[in-house]
């Protein structure tokens, strides 16, 4: 796939619709628009209506023209969109009247978006916001995109680059100038910068993964023991039929996963196995898988029976370790456990609603709880600043100056890699031109 080839593709959802856009980018763009509508392109970022013809000179549509010149498009390139109707048939004659050109070619997956980036009109956490807020389902996952899509990423990461960058600019000064050249504490101010982004950074990667889970979603694992209600809350709250509910106990033997939008966040309930000594080893190995989920979920719901003996409270150690949310269930029925917290009857649906908000207060307290808004979206933002920390607590470690600076380099370069930025010595460049010695 070459980069100077002209692209196009549809823009829009697939299917029938009222409009459907599609987008053409490259040096090729305007005479596509001349071949297709027969004149030049329209006034930059200005609508006009216009004939579309096919490759034989068959008008098959009329539709909108748009025209936005290079370098001022999403990719950097002369950008045309057609918004034409959106059925199969006007489709399938525009994208045939495209590829009929010469130096056009359908684009590949995220073709427009990295070219964007090649051409520096977005940065790589840009694009992965764009990305993100092309999936984003909930509230949350919006929100997140589009703080990261407005540089929120970007920014704190190249400060901490630049800040590291004139740390090493003033450790490639010691090396270069004789002690008399150069003022005394020139290796003390770089050593308390570095150190101050390490704990910046720490700081940061100490979030955990919240940002990770408002994008894919935050594990729910609804535990307790058979027959408690909880395939039935599991449906309550999915607004469907997804877990088998039935009389008999010990059906529910594996794990069945939902997501769904709670209250603007994305969850993955898990519904589990019945918690209590299993009568063979099928159902010991749901047992087994049930708690294991529920150790690793970043969020239980212990659903409880409060008409019956609790046949879960057995594992009360092991449903202790994590954020669990109870829910006394059955509330129709004889009581005989008066019981403080949350009373539910998933049979009259009483109490279903303050169920829904403690389990979307325990969700937000998770993700957005404690502090700012996570920033750190993806594993590989972590991984980079992770990298980061490491690099930066061998350069502490280092008396050599040389070895100082060559470990600082490396911190800057993993802390780039985020945004996409690779070049060490461009920043360099910068922050020697306000530099002063020898002047
Ligand atoms: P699970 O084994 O924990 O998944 O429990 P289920 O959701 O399959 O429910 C077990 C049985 O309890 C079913 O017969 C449900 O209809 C019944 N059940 C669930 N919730 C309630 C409730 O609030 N009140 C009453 N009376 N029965 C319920």
């Amino acid at each position: 796939m070459g980069r100077d080839d002209t692209i196009f593709a549809l823009a829009s959802a697939p299917g029938r619709a009222g409009v459907a856009i599609v987008r053409v980018s490259g040096s090729a763009a305007r005479f596509a628009v001349q071949t297709v509508s027969r004149r030049s392109p329209p006034p930059p970022r200005r609508a006009q209506v216009r004939a579309f013809r096919s490759s034989a000179g068959e008008i098959f549509d009329r539709g909108l023209v748009l025209w936005f010149p290079a370098p001022d498009s999403y990719t950097g390139e002369d950008v045309a969109e057609f918004h034409i109707h959106g059925g199969r048939a006007v489709l399938a004659a525009m994208i045939e009247a495209l590829a009929a050109i010469p130096g056009l070619r359908a684009a590949g997956p995220g073709e427009f978006t990295r070219r964007g980036v090649e051409s520096g009109k977005l940065d790589l956490t840009q694009a992965e916001a764009i990305a993100d807020l092309v999936d984003a389902e909930t509230e949350a996952q919006r929100r997140q995109a589009l703080r990261q899509y407005d540089g929120a990423l970007a920014k704190l990461t190249d400060g901490w680059r630049t800040e590291l960058a004139k740390a090493l600019a003033w450790a490639e000064a010691a090396i270069d100038f004789s002690d008399e050249e150069l003022p005394d504490d020139v290796m003390t101010d770089a050593r308390q910068t570095a150190a101050l982004v390490k704990d910046a950074i720490t700081a940061r990667l100490e979030e955990g993964h919240r940002g990770e889970l408002v994008r894919e979603g935050l594990f729910v694992a609804v535990v307790g023991a058979p027959n408690a209600g909880k395939s039935s809350l599991v449906n309550a709250l999915a607004g469907r039929d997804v877990a088998i509910v039935s009389e008999t106990a010990g059906t529910t033997r594996d794990v069945i996963e939902v997501r769904l939008n709670l209250g603007g966040y994305a969850v993955i309930l898990a519904d589990t196995a019945g918690l209590r000594a299993a009568a063979d080893h099928i159902e010991a190995e749901g047992v087994r898988r049930a708690l294991q989920r529920a150790e690793t979920a970043d969020l239980v719901v212990w659903v409880r029976d409060g008409s019956s003996p609790d046949s879960a409270l057995e594992y009360n150690d092991k449903l202790d370790s994590n954020s669990v949310v109870t829910v006394w269930n059955k509330a129709d029925l004889p009581w005989p456990a008066a019981q403080d917290g949350l009373k539910l009857s998933l049979k009259t649906g009483d109490g279903l609603e303050a169920v829904v908000e403690a389990i979307t207060a325990a969700a937000r307290e998770k993700l957005e709880g404690g502090g700012e808004a996570p920033l750190l979206t993806r594993a590989r933002h972590r991984e980079m600043l992770e990298e980061a920390v490491a690099a930066l607590a061998r350069a502490e470690a280092q008396d050599a100056p040389e070895l100082f600076a060559e470990d600082l380099r490396l911190a800057v370069r993993a802390i780039g890699r985020i945004a996409g930025r690779v070049d060490v010595e461009d920043l360099l460049d910068v922050i020697f031109r306000d530099f002063c010695i020898g002047k």
